[in-house]
């Protein structure tokens, strides 16, 4: 019976009320996260299809909540952005990553090269050319090592704003690279007006890649078009062997997905990379 007055209940209760408990729990909880040491940053590896060598790692935060767990970014990024904390948290991210690049060269030996998200979201945030290049040169750490990577589904909206932003990253050394490549309104068009130096494959495309003729002929034409333009590729989700065999075969230059490895904290990565070797 009991189960049963909880579904009627359930029946009339409007969606919101279900959702704003968790909602809130979220916004409270997300600005002292940072400082409580909640949020953390994984990294997962990208390789080079040909050589078979690490490129590179992608930044991929976070948060582990202590109520609710450890949470995906894709539910608490929406809630920062909302809240006006994503610069600050992305800013964070980069301090993170500095810090991380720096021993992983110490302990390893050679430089890793790390990749972190930015939210369009602050796209036009007042000279955030110049923040990234301070973050990178307190702590010593050469631009190139970095690459920022901006969602093109976010819609690019400021097109002044962000042409500028990626002429000034590029001047300054930092890759830049479009994420989530055909999932937006106007991929064409913004390979056209913005300069990035990388374009990375969505994983929707990748998807099946050896039995979909489909998929195999729009990546082989975004592999072929990105190289006419100068641009790195990179293939992400790329979960599968046979995944890999295509895109080699289509000439993609590198992969990122769980066949290599899921996103792992830092301290779990080193030992990845340790027992890989060399670079
Ligand atoms: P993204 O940049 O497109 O990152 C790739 C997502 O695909 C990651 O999800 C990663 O864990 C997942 N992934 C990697 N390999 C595979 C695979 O083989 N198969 C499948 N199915 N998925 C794979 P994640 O970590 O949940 O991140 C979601 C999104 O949140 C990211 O998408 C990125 O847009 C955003 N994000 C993550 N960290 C940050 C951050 O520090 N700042 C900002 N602004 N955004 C972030
Ligand atoms: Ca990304
Ligand atoms: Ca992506
Ligand atoms: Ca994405």
């Amino acid at each position: 019976a009991a189960k049963e007055s909880r579904n009627e209940y359930r029946l009339y209760m409007p969606k919101w009320t279900e959702k704003l408990p968790r909602q809130m729990m979220l916004e409270n909880g997300l600005r002292a996260a940072a400082e409580a040491g909640e949020l953390e940053v994984y990294y997962q590896p990208q390789m080079d299809c040909r050589t078979g060598r690490l490129t590179g790692l992608e930044a991929l935060t976070r948060w582990n909540h202590p109520v609710m767990g450890l949470l995906s970014p894709q539910e608490f990024i929406p809630v920062a952005e909302e809240i006006g904390m994503i610069a600050d948290m992305d800013e964070w991210v980069l301090e993170k990553v500095c810090m991380q690049h720096v021993r992983w060269e110490e302990v390893l030996g050679y430089p890793v090269k790390v990749a972190v998200n930015l939210s369009a979201r602050q796209l036009n945030r007042p000279h955030l050319p110049e923040r990234i290049q301070q973050i990178l040169q307190r702590h010593e750490v050469d631009p190139s090592q970095l690459e920022i990577e901006i969602t093109e589904s976010a819609g690019l909206t400021k097109a002044e704003a962000t042409i500028r932003l990626l002429k000034e990253l590029r001047r300054i050394g930092v890759g830049t690279a479009i994420d989530d490549f055909g999932t937006g309104h106007s991929a064409l068009a913004y390979l056209k007006k913005f300069d990035f130096s990388v374009l990375k494959i969505d994983k929707t495309f990748i998807r099946g890649l050896d039995h979909d003729p489909v998929n195999r002929a729009l990546v082989q034409a975004i592999v072929d078009m990105a190289h006419a333009l100068g641009l790195r590729t990179v293939a992400e989700g790329v979960e599968t062997e046979a995944e890999l065999a295509r895109l080699k075969q289509i000439g993609c230059d590198t992969v990122q997905g769980y066949l290599l490895s899921r996103p792992l904290p830092a301290r779990e990565i080193e030992a990845f990379l340790t027992s890989k070797g060399t670079p």
